[in-house]
């Protein structure tokens, strides 16, 4: 068992340097997202950009994944392989992304919509989002990891959703995955103490339906077990006293979407 390795500054600032390289890569995914674009195009587009601006795209061949982006469609909840699925209106791809920059990582998801979607869908990936912006909001100094879980449930399943509990947050540094783990349920006050140091990627998957999941023989998909929609938003934040510093974020995609929707 890892023990947790607490950031010193300098080390959350070169955190965030990998994490806004994967915010401003989201935002390139969400320039060219439409209607008649494989998945796999969004992949390369993913890997080009991160190597262009002079980092490595931290998915690929992490435990054999051979893709840069995860890219989970529908009811894939999350792992899903980039492919030559053609994307088309109705469709929701949950993308997500990570970096490494001067050896630190950064971890960051986001949920598009294609086009039109079901209202039920709409509000899937409001909440979903909403989730993850009242996670954040208890990833402070003095609060404990089960408060993170309990609001991100909490509102999840006050609107009838499912929240996936075979996956979880994690620390993010020096490694993709670090201690300690930062489940989308618990109790309040539960767990270990959050404290000055730690960055942590908060990443609710909430389902439309059951919160059940299964696992493909891909060795890597994870879909919805009744085939209901799943939406996955993750930011990677550092604990601080009072109010939690988001190290990524969602400006660079929300202005494209913005931009496209005018
Ligand atoms: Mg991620
Ligand atoms: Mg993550």
């Amino acid at each position: 068992m890892s023990k947790i390795h607490y950031k010193s500054a300098e080390e959350i600032e070169l955190i965030r340097l990998s994490s806004m390289l994967v915010a401003k890569t989201h935002g390139e995914i969400a320039k060219v997202i439409a209607p008649g674009v494989k998945t796999i195009e969004l992949d390369k587009l993913a890997e080009t950009f991160i190597r262009d601006n002079g980092g490595i795209p931290a998915f690929l061949n992490y435990g054999g994944f051979p893709y840069s982006l995860c890219i989970s469609l529908n009811d894939q909840v999350v792992h899903g392989f980039p492919g030559t699925h053609v994307l088309k209106e109705g469709d929701l791809v949950s993308v997500d992304c990570g970096v490494i920059l001067n050896k630190y990582f950064g971890d960051s998801a986001f949920t598009f919509a294609i086009g039109g979607v079901s209202e039920q869908v709409k509000t899937l990936m409001r909440v979903t989002r909403e989730c993850l912006d009242l996670g954040i909001e208890k990833a402070v100094v003095g609060n404990r990891i089960g408060d993170i879980g309990y609001a991100v449930q909490e509102h999840a399943e006050k609107h009838g959703f499912g929240v996936v509990k075979e996956l979880v947050g994690h620390g993010v540094g020096l490694k993709l995955h670090e201690k300690p783990e930062v489940p989308n349920y618990g109790r309040r006050g539960s767990g270990i103490k959050l404290e000055e140091g730690m960055v942590i990627a908060i990443e609710p998957m909430i389902n439309a339906g059951r919160a059940g999941v299964k696992f493909w023989d891909d060795g890597w998909t994870v879909s919805t077990v009744d085939g209901k929609a799943s939406a996955h938003y993750e930011h990677t934040v550092a604990v601080k006293k009072g109010k939690a510093d988001i190290l990524s974020s969602f400006e660079y995609v929300d202005n494209v979407l913005k931009e496209k929707n005018n």
